[in-house]
């Protein structure tokens, strides 16, 4: 949806632009919140501990919604693991 511009569900090509996603938390008065929704949280909670900010892609016919990261994440092993594929020929089943 990002790179064709069309809803892969409807195939419709209005769509939303959603810049920021925001964190839907119901008790936003933590001062150790996000304001922005994010993918992980890695290390202590609060800003400096939180990775992934996300924007969104949302149709305006069947409301299909696509998230993608807007930034690189740290991989600590823990929270965020990385996985590849092993290298070699493609299963033959
Ligand atoms: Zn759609």
């Amino acid at each position: 949806m990002k790179a064709t511009g069309t809803c892969p569900k409807c195939l419709c090509t209005a769509l939303w632009y959603v810049e920021y996603v925001a964190n839907n938390d119901p008790n936003p008065g933590t001062q150790n919140k996000a304001t922005q929704f994010q993918l992980a949280v890695t290390g202590k909670l609060g800003l400096d501990g939180t990775s992934g900010r996300l924007e969104a892609y949302a149709c305006q016919q069947c409301g299909y919604v696509e998230l993608y990261l807007k930034e690189r994440l740290p991989v600590d092993g823990k929270h965020i693991r990385e996985l590849r594929r092993p290298q070699g020929p493609p299963y033959r089943g």
